[in-house]
C-alpha cells in the first residue's frame, strides 16, 4: 500500500514536513497545511474539518512537529472510520453461511471489471463460496472480460448470452444459481451508464426490486467503484450513483497511478460512506480492505 500510495505520499506528506518542520505549529503553518490539502484533492469539506479541529488544538496546547504530525493522523482516521462505525465491516467479511450480493456499480473505464475479478479472487481465497452474475448487458464485451477474471480464480460467472438482454433476469438467474450453490458472495457486475441517469435508477432499483423478491434474506450491498485519478471530478459522479443506488460503501480504485489520493478523505467526508477497499495496481492480488490506519500511515509516513 504504502508503495500504491507513492505519488500522493510524495505529494503531501514532503511538504507537510517542511511545513511543520520548522517549530511549533502556529496559524501560518495551519493555513499552509489548508492549502496543502485543497491541492491534494481531499475537498473543501474534509479540509475544513481538519483544519478546525488542528485549530481548537492549538488553542489548548503547543504542537511541536512530531506531535502536530501525530495528531493530523489522529484527525484523519477518526473522520475515516466515522461512516465504518455506523457499519462495522471495514474487513474483507461477509456473513458467512448467507447470501451476501454485492451490487458493483460505476461508470464505464473505473475498474469496474477489473475490482470484481479481484473481489472473487479474494472471496475464493478467504474460503467463501463466490459466484459472479454478469449483468452489465448493455456492453458488449463487458461479459467476456467478467468471465476472463472469472476463470483467473475459478469462479463462475452466470450470464445470459442472448441479445439486449434485460440486466435483472441475469440478477434473477445469478441468484438461482447461487442458491442452488449455496453460494455466500455473488458479486453482481451492473451498466455503468452515467449519461442517463434515469435510466441508470431504473435500472438498478429494479435489479433491487428482484433481489428483494427473489432473496429477501439475503445481505445485500451497494459498492460504488470510483477512480481515485479523477481527484475532486470523479466525486460529482459519486453524487449521481448515490442518489440512484442507495450505496453502502466505494472501492477506490487506481490509488497507484495517481497523486490524488487525497480524494479518499473527500469521499468520506461529503458522500458519508466508507471506503471499503482500494485498488493500487492491475493485477489480482492488487486489492485490499480498506484501513483507515493502514492508510494514514501509507500516506503520512
Ligand atoms: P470498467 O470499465 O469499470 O469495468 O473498468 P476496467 O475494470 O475494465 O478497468 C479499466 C482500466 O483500469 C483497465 O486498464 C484496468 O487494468 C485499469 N485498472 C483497474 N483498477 C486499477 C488499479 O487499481 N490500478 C491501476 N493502475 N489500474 C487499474
Amino acid at each position: 500500500l504504502r508503495q500504491g500510495l507513492d505519488k500522493t505520499r510524495r505529494n503531501i506528506l514532503n511538504q507537510l514536513k517542511s511545513i511543520v518542520g520548522q517549530g511549533p505549529l502556529n496559524q501560518a503553518a495551519v493555513m499552509e497545511i489548508e492549502a496543502l490539502l485543497l491541492q491534494a484533492d481531499v475537498g473543501v469539506e474534509a479540509t475544513d474539518f481538519i483544519i478546525d479541529a488542528l485549530q481548537q488544538k492549538l488553542r489548548e496546547e503547543v504542537l511541536p512537529p512530531d506531535a502536530a504530525i501525530a495528531y493530523l493522523k489522529q484527525i484523519i482516521r477518526d473522520m475515516l472510520d466515522t461512516p465504518i462505525q455506523k457499519s462495522p465491516k471495514s474487513a474483507f467479511a461477509p456473513e458467512k453461511d448467507t447470501l451476501n450480493i454485492w451490487l458493483m456499480t460505476g461508470v464505464n473505464g473505473a475498474g469496474k471489471t477489473t475490482t470484481i475479478g479481484k473481489l472473487a479472487h479474494l472471496s475464493q481465497k478467504s474460503g467463501y463460496k463466490t459466484l459472479i452474475g454478469a449483468a452489465d448487458t448493455f456492453r458488449a464485451a463487458a461479459v467476456e472480460q467478467v468471465k476472463v477474471w472469472g476463470s483467473r480464480s475459478g469462479v463462475e460467472v452466470v450470464s445470459n448470452p442472448g441479445k439486449n438482454t434485460d440486466p435483472a433476469a441475469v440478477v434473477f438467474d445469478a441468484i438461482t444459481a447461487a442458491k442452488a450453490r449455496n453460494t455466500e458472495l455473488l458479486l453482481v457486475d451492473t451498466a455503468g451508464r452515467l449519461q442517463n441517469k434515469k435510466n441508470l435508477m431504473e435500472e438498478l432499483s429494479k435489479i433491487r426490486r428482484i433481489i428483494d423478491k427473489k432473496a429477501p434474506n439475503a445481505k445485500v450491498e451497494s459498492l460504488l467503484v470510483l477512480d481515485a485519478t479523477l481527484g475532486q471530478n470523479g466525486l460529482r459522479q459519486a453524487e449521481v450513483f448515490s442518489q440512484a443506488a442507495q450505496l453502502s460503501g466505494v472501492v477506490l480504485t487506481k490509488l497507484d497511478g495517481t497523486a490524488k489520493g487525497g480524494v479518499a478523505l473527500a469521499v468520506v467526508k461529503q458522500l458519508g460512506l466508507p471506503i471499503r477497499f482500494i485498488g493500487a495496481g492491475e493485477g489480482i492480488e492488487d486489492l485490499r480492505p480498506f484501513s483507515s490506519y493502514e492508510f494514514v500511515e501509507a500516506l503520512l509516513s
